[in-house]
């Protein structure tokens, strides 16, 4: 008996001996990252001083306004229909939390009205736009909301990608534009600041504008009697010639809208 409690006293003694080790390690690895003077829990009188290297304080440098060489070419070229359409009213969903800070999620509503506007008069008048309640969704699924959001794009070089589920000829049921939140967007408000763009970043509207010209049923082009169109099919940084619709787009929504 007493042989078996000296055991067990030899094991207790150990077991806390090897506790005591792990938890003087585990102590060591949390030393706050936050300025001062610490003991070292691991070495008896041992200090560690701990310095913060922080950025400096305050928003990043408001990005350039770029006025001069921006322009806003026409285009006749006409935008081909892609195989739906839209019914005659049309509600959808914004998500303005989604929204990058460099944008600002206040203006979504603003800027998406405009676009939408342009792609109204080019069906002329044939869809109605309804904003929705908002949203907080940031992917594409078929749940009876047609959103706007930024959220995860993983496409290689896609700024956006609209989803489109429709009855081949015939309506949408559901739409989606994601725009891609890993580039650097901006917005630029044309009422305030004509012709002009940040430096540096892809303007909101602009590539919205796009966008939903893909929730009309219009085609991207890529050859090069379609590079002012705003159905062109690449977006460029400190670009805000899509916010307006060029004939081209015009007679293109027109013909789905008004031929068929
Ligand atoms: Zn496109």
């Amino acid at each position: 008996m007493r042989k078996v409690l000296v055991f067990l006293t030899l094991i207790g003694i150990s077991l806390s001996f090897f506790a005591g080790a792990v938890n003087a390690k585990n102590n060591q690895n949390e030393i706050p990252e936050v300025d001062g003077v610490y003991n070292d829990p691991g070495h008896s009188g041992l200090k560690i001083r701990v310095i913060v290297h922080r950025a400096k304080p305050g928003p990043p440098p408001e990005p350039t306004l770029q006025c001069d060489s921006i322009t806003d070419p026409g285009s006749t070229a006409v935008v081909t229909p892609a195989g739906w359409k839209l019914p005659p009213t049309w509600t959808y969903n914004l998500n303005p939390t989604s929204v990058p800070s460099s944008v600002g999620g206040q203006y979504l509503a603003d800027f998406a009205a405009s676009g939408f506007s342009e792609w109204r008069s080019a069906t002329g008048n044939k869809v109605s736009f309804v904003q929705g309640s908002d949203t907080t969704i940031t992917r594409q699924a078929y749940d009876n909301q047609n959103i706007v959001a930024w959220g995860r794009v993983s496409s290689q070089n896609a700024l956006a990608v609209t989803y489109i589920r429709y009855y081949q000829g015939g309506e949408a049921v559901d739409v989606d534009t994601i725009m891609n939140k890993k580039y650097a967007w901006s917005w630029a408000d044309q009422s305030q600041h004509d012709l002009c763009a940040y430096e540096d970043t892809y303007d909101a509207q602009n590539i919205l504008t796009h966008e939903l010209g893909h929730w009309v049923g219009l085609n991207d082009h890529y050859t090069s009697e379609y590079t002012e169109n705003t159905m062109y099919g690449y977006g460029s940084k400190m670009e805000i010639k899509k916010d307006t619709l060029t004939q081209g787009d015009i007679t293109g929504a027109s013909n789905i809208y008004n031929n068929n």
